[in-house]
């Protein structure tokens, strides 16, 4: 495990290992977190530990490898080159509140949801908390920008790779280093039941956005596979929880398809599996992949929808389209750039 991705206390047991004292370790943390470097040989620590930390400890690095700038706003798109050389994308929004940054959990993902471009060649592998901060301090240190709030929303599901999530998130919390509020953190899940239920035990007030797309057992079997295992009712009961205890609202994310999921037996069926509960439905309208290729709504479908909920008194947004002038979907960056071609609008050849 990378230095970068210990807390304080466990980067003082590793100073104790060769004979340092404490205060090397909140050195070593400064360095890493508050100047987000990870050229240990250049810092000012003794040489004999900058040796030893060299020879014996990693650093996790995290390269910006392309950028995708639109031209409609001031939307990035990003790709990051891990030190494995495997490829994960990212976004950083420029909202009137602050920037916000999209953050990929996983090369690729295992949970084969059908619409989208991540899961297509299953899970490579988890990426570690270091990995996953440092998509955080890559994009700050390139622009010069503070980054006020993470969507755990790139490649992956965050809560199947769930110990290095944690640590991140707290990492990112820690008053020692960038200090976010946890109230800045968003976790987007497929709805992993079990594992929104050990999030109400960490009692950390994060938002948590479900990935409901549909309205009925169904039909979100066939879009997504992990309701075979948590249905809509047994999801819907964990946010319950999690919103009781938390005191958050649960946003629903619905990505809107032209005739699928769009009707008055939708915003019905809506309505009732959101009875009770403290909630918000943010619409996306569908972007297609080359092996998802339903329809996109047009924006007189997504608001006649959205005032079909409005008129059962749900609480609904349509997410603005940011960087719509770049390829959109998660992981179809990732997967373009690997086949060598290159559908989004690289700043690079403007
Ligand atoms: S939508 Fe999220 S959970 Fe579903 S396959 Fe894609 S990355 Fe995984």
């Amino acid at each position: 495990m990378g230095l970068n991705g210990l807390y304080l206390n466990e980067i003082e047991e590793v100073v104790n290992k060769y004979g340092e004292q404490k205060y090397r370790a909140k050195q070593i943390f400064d360095f890493l977190h508050l100047q987000k470097r990870t050229d240990i040989e250049n810092s000012n620590l003794p040489q004999k530990l900058k040796i030893e930390l060299k020879e014996n400890e990693k650093i996790e690095d995290v390269k910006i490898l392309e950028e995708f700038s639109s031209k409609k706003d001031d939307t990035k798109k990003l790709l990051f080159e891990l030190e494995d050389s495997n490829i994960v994308e990212g976004v950083l929004m420029n909202y009137k509140h602050g920037y916000s940054q999209c953050i990929s959990t996983q090369v690729g993902c295992r949970m084969g949801c059908v619409f989208c471009a991540s899961t297509k060649e299953g899970l490579i592998r988890n990426l570690t908390a270091a990995e996953m901060l440092m998509q955080v301090y890559e994009v700050e240190k390139k622009y010069g920008i503070t980054v006020s709030n993470v969507i755990l929303m790139g490649s992956g599901e965050p809560l199947d790779n769930y110990d290095e999530v944690i640590k991140f998130l707290k990492l990112l919390h820690d008053e020692k280093g960038k200090n976010m509020s946890y109230r800045n953190m968003t976790i987007s899940t497929c709805g992993i039941a079990d594992k929104i239920y050990s999030l109400v035990d960490e009692n950390l007030p994060i938002t948590l956005a479900i990935s409901l797309h549909t309205t009925n057992n169904m039909s979100r079997d066939s879009l997504m596979p992990i309701n075979k295992k948590y249905n809509i009712e047994k999801v819907v009961e964990a946010c319950k929880y999690y919103s009781e205890n938390s005191k958050n609202r649960i946003t629903f994310e619905y990505t809107l398809i032209s005739g699928k999921n769009d009707s008055d037996k939708n915003a019905r069926e809506l309505k009732e599996v959101l009875r009770g509960l403290n909630s918000h439905i943010n619409l996306i309208p569908l972007n297609p992949i080359e092996e998802y290729s339903e329809e996109k709504p047009s924006h007189r479908e997504v608001e006649i929808f959205k005032k079909k909920l409005e008129g059962l008194l749900l609480n609904v947004t349509i997410r603005r389209e940011l960087g719509s002038d770049i390829n959109a979907a998660c992981g179809q960056l990732r997967r373009d750039y690997k086949r060598g071609g290159n559908s989004g609008v690289c700043s690079r050849n403007q």
